[in-house]
């Protein structure tokens, strides 16, 4: 399957410490967000799922990131919120956070059982391997994202998770020209995984 063959390939750039980035500067995270959900219109309406944005009302600062990068960890989150979810809202909420902004995306899906939610950032990880073997999953998503995410300067987590009430994940990433962000793309440059296209 092309997606496993693609994760196997970005972990191991990951493990090898050879991934290179396009980072760039002022990164809109709201309109990166909104055409995704565009995107994924049909999907969702093919289950019935509402589909949702929360923005602040205040503009949201712009940040430091690689874009095709970012996307993927949309994807990850947002796809998996489709996928699991068979009913109700699928919604994605951003807001700033000090030198961060925050994305979070919310599901009305099944939730991810306790003990399961410990080992959902580590490979091949599928919090419950029935379910997901019916959906397809490789359990590499999340741990990608993880280190994807890392690599930029945020950090991605589980923010809540109720059986029944669904999931909400979160990730962060460094506001374009704070500290971290100058602090990642030094990193970077050192490391010679750079990339300007
Ligand atoms: P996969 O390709 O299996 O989806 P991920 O790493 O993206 O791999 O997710 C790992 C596992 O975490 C999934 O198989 C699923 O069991 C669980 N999971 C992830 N997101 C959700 C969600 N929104 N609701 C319920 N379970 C989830």
């Amino acid at each position: 399957e092309i997606r496993l063959v693609n994760g196997m390939l970005d972990i191991s750039r990951l493990e090898s410490g050879r991934m290179p980035f396009v980072l760039k500067d002022n990164i809109d995270i709201a309109a990166q967000a909104r055409l995704l959900l565009h995107s994924l219109k049909k999907a969702a309406q093919d289950k019935q799922l509402v589909l949702a944005m929360h923005t602040p009302k205040q503009a949201l600062p712009k940040v430091q990131a690689d874009t095709d990068k970012l996307i993927q960890v949309l994807i990850n989150l947002v796809g998996n919120a489709l996928k699991f979810t068979q009913k109700g809202e699928v919604s994605i909420g951003l807001h700033k956070d000090g030198d961060f902004v925050i994305t979070c995306v919310t599901d009305t899906g099944p939730g991810i059982p306790i003990e399961k939610q410990k080992l959902l950032f580590e490979k091949f990880s599928q919090a419950s391997s029935r379910k997901t073997r019916v959906s397809g999953g490789s359990g590499l998503g999340l741990y990608i994202s993880k280190n994807i995410i890392k690599k930029m300067g945020g950090d991605i987590w589980l923010e809540e998770s109720e059986p029944e009430k669904g999931s909400t994940f979160c990730f962060t990433l460094p506001i374009t020209h704070s500290t971290k962000a100058k602090e990642v793309a030094q990193r970077l440059r050192k490391e010679g995984n750079i990339q300007n296209e």
